[in-house]
């Protein structure tokens, strides 16, 4: 059972002791609220599930990246997966150890690769043979001794969206398990690389523990491998992908399950063993709050126009994901059937279609499950400003990022001088 800090009473929704309404009148919507607690609860899942085995949770900072998120990371010990420079200077900000931060990514710029070395990161997840030469001369230069990891490709189907889907051959992440034994030979002789483990990430969203427990057998029998070279790794990582409930019949599986399946293939416990859980610490901790503006009919449809839009939370449009959308207070009338739209010029601008919601003009509605690739995705397009953020942990609640302003979405634009 996953349990999410949402609940119900006497009508009203509820984020732990925080009723969801008084949130939305007080600091207007559209906004995302967080829950501290949940978030807390969920990395402690995973940190708990590996007991005596030597581990590292490191969250996935790209799928929530708001500094409180991480801050309240920071604070339990957790290690941190970085896809570029901004995220480490996020982690960095919120009191992150830079000794626990694993950096992935297929392009990793120079000035990235120098922060990073500079910064102490645990280990560079190094994604192809162009970046493993690219990472030597830039650590050669700096004097400096790079640690890392490559990322290979383990050619499992995670049964899961074609975009989110990484580890077969025809994606463009990781490296095969045939050129990651000539660049471990390369890096091991390298007086600037230090081989330090294996990594890999199949895909995102994924319900079903097989295919990951498939990857980590290939990954292991890899690494025996490369043991009767005398080339010795000393942490395994199986990277994120664990998905959520977005809707009761996904029974996605829990932190624990996932963990404990890990270790059964992986089965040995010489390697410390590091994953990079993002959407299932964040994605059930977060809700999308917004207002309706108003109800129309189109030759018999139904759609509810709100002012959240595309913008703010692009899932539904970009992968046609499914997240539940419900009244904040329902108010017992007969549901009607409508799409819930925003306001952005585009067909694609919808949240959800053909959704059961009683909510009339001015009252809120919520969108669930927006914990995870909700707000860093959004944009700034058709000029809306993007939304606000807030924390709840128990009965309080805070602004930790303020809506932006007019004035924000302008600065740095300059009339064309004649
Ligand atoms: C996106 C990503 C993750 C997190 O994926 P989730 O499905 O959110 O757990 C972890 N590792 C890497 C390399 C990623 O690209």
């Amino acid at each position: 059972m996953n349990v999410t800090p949402i609940h119900r009473h006497n009508g009203m929704l509820y984020m732990d002791h925080v009723n969801l309404q008084q949130i939305a009148e007080h600091y207007g919507t559209p906004c995302y609220v967080y829950s501290r607690q949940g978030i807390r609860q969920r990395w402690l899942a995973f940190d708990n599930a590996f007991a005596q085995q030597p581990h590292l949770v490191c969250y996935a900072v790209k799928t929530n990246s708001n500094l409180a998120v991480l801050q309240t990371l920071a604070q339990l010990g957790a290690g941190f997966d970085i896809v570029s420079g901004g995220e480490l200077a996020r982690v960095l900000k919120a009191g992150g150890d830079a000794s626990k931060v694993v950096f992935s990514g297929v392009g990793k710029s120079e000035a990235e690769m120098r922060f990073a070395l500079a910064s102490g990161i645990k280990c560079f997840n190094v994604e192809s043979e162009a970046e493993l030469y690219r990472l030597e001369s830039v650590a050669k230069a700096l004097n400096m001794v790079a640690p890392i990891s490559l990322r290979v490709n383990p050619d499992v189907d995670p049964k899961t969206h074609a975009y989110i889907s990484t580890g077969l051959k025809e994606n463009k992440f990781g490296v095969s398990f045939k050129q990651a034994l000539t660049l471990y030979r390369y890096a091991a002789a390298s007086a600037h690389l230090m081989v330090q483990g294996i990594d890999c990430h199949i895909g995102s969203q994924l319900l079903d523990l097989a295919p990951l427990q498939e990857a980590a057998t290939r990954v292991v029998a890899f690494q025996q491998q490369l043991n009767t070279e005398g080339i010795r790794l000393h942490h395994i990582d199986m990277g994120g992908g664990l998905g959520i409930d977005y809707q009761d019949s996904d029974q996605a599986p829990t932190p624990a399950a996932y963990v404990q399946a890990l270790l059964d293939a992986i089965q040995q416990a010489d390697m410390e063993v590091l994953v990079e859980p993002g959407r299932a610490i964040v994605g059930n901790n977060g809700v999308l709050l917004s207002k309706v503006e108003l109800l129309k009919e189109n030759e018999g449809k139904s759609f509810m126009v709100i002012d959240a839009a595309m913008n703010d939370l692009i899932r539904p449009a970009l992968y046609d994901a499914w997240q539940s959308i419900v009244d904040v207070y329902d108010n017992a009338q007969v549901a009607q059937s409508v799409d819930v739209v925003g306001p952005v010029c585009e067909t694609g601008d919808f949240l959800g279609k053909s959704r059961q919601l009683t909510s009339q003009p001015n009252d809120y509605i919520a969108v669930l499950s927006a914990g995870a690739y909700g707000f860093v995705m959004s944009s700034n397009y058709n000029t809306r400003p993007r939304a606000a953020e807030i924390m709840v942990d128990g009965a309080q609640h805070q602004c930790v990022r303020a809506r932006e302003t007019l004035e924000d979405l302008m600065r740095g634009e300059r009339l064309f001088n004649e």
